[in-house]
């Protein structure tokens, strides 16, 4: 157990929501510029009204690039609290309320396991492969990326993260996230017979040499355990009810939900979408709950509605509370630098080489 780990007391578990708001808003006052509080657009309504910044993966990693505050405190999960580690400067700090906030799809890619999969996609054959790591990934597969000539992507720019890969390379080999890289990838015009799917619990991923030659894309068999709960049947339903309906969805759904929907993208796309829509509009959106309830208060003049008959929501993200959001603050307050997201040096700077490809695409 790491020692900079610290969760709230038993004396604070009585506290009134009342009374740790207060307190978080007091503290931010005194901390003042000194502290940014980054909110991902998956955080409750309690804990993302005391985000300085919202947005999703990119917008929260372009901005923890460009901010001079001391301590960000990231309200999210641990992958973008890493990422927001390896873009910052040596003297900046990040925090996250409950360092114990995984991802269940950064999860499903190992650092060995993608190694083992890399040296066995090159004994197959002279091409070249250009690794592309999602940003729900460890800081490790980020450095693997760095050193190996390819990039990060996040959902708002998955596609040109793959253009930037084939003006390099004759494939690119894609992971954790099997179905952003599979929808990504066939909308630019990439066909599903020439992407393959890697197990990492199989030999050659599951595929013959022919086939791992012959594909384009390799994708690496990682989910997102949220973004599974969407299918297309709900959808055939829906516009039996609504032919007008408008269907919205994430590139983590699966391939059906992709090509039934009329729209798909980004988190920052889909609130554009929406935002930009006619007032009496109906939305069917196909994301994690708190944001999709966020957008229907927002726009009560449209008829927004999650794209499931139960609300699929991350519980990952659900870890950040007020409560742990005010007691991380009253410590920082009094100078004590619990729950610090350090990425171990041995990958910061390859990491590093991966973020900025990113960052630096043009999108
Ligand atoms: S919604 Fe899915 S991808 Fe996003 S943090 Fe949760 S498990 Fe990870």
């Amino acid at each position: 157990m790491n020692k900079n780990v610290s969760t709230p007391p038993e004396s604070m578990k009585s506290v009134s929501m009342e009374e740790l708001n207060i307190r978080i808003i007091n503290i931010k006052k005194h901390l003042d510029k000194r502290l940014l509080i980054l909110g991902h657009h998956y955080q409750t309504d309690d804990v993302i009204r005391h985000a300085d910044e919202r947005g999703d993966s990119f917008a929260l990693a372009k901005i923890a690039s460009q901010t001079d505050a001391e301590y960000i405190v990231f309200c999210g999960v641990h992958f973008m609290a890493e990422t927001a580690d390896i873009i910052t400067s040596a003297n900046q700090k990040v925090f996250i309320p409950d360092v114990t906030a995984g991802c269940f799809l950064a999860d499903c890619a190992r650092s060995d396991d993608v190694e083992d999969a890399w040296e066995e996609i090159r004994s197959a054959g002279s091409f070249r492969t250009i690794p592309i790591t999602y940003v729900n990934s460890s800081a490790e597969l980020k450095a693997f990326c760095g050193k190996n000539g390819g990039l990060v992507c996040t959902s708002s720019n998955a596609g040109a993260a793959i253009d930037w890969a084939f003006e390099r390379g004759q494939k690119v080999f894609f992971f954790p996230d099997q179905h952003l890289g599979r929808n990504t990838a066939f909308n630019m015009g990439i066909p599903l017979n020439e992407m393959i799917l890697w197990d990492p619990e199989e030999p050659l991923g599951g595929n013959s040499i022919e086939a791992i030659r012959n594909a384009r894309v390799i994708l690496w068999d990682g989910f997102c355990i949220v973004h599974l709960e969407f299918n297309a049947e709900y959808v055939n339903i829906l516009r039996k009810q609504d032919p007008s309906v408008n269907v919205i969805v994430h590139p983590e759904c699966n391939f059906e939900v992709a090509q039934t929907a009329d729209y798909m993208g980004s988190t920052a796309y889909i609130i554009k979408m929406i935002e930009q829509s006619p007032a009496g509009s109906h939305w069917a959106v196909a994301t994690e709950k708190n944001l999709v309830n966020r957008l229907k208060k927002q726009h009560p003049d449209k008829r927004i509605e999650i794209l499931q008959s139960f609300e699929p929501y991350c519980k990952s993200m659900a870890q950040i509370t007020v409560l742990n959001l005010a007691h991380q603050l009253e410590q920082l307050s009094q100078g004590n630098l619990v729950n610090q997201v350090i990425v171990d040096k041995k990958y910061r700077k390859e990491a590093l080489t991966a973020l900025n490809r990113m960052l630096e695409l043009k999108i």
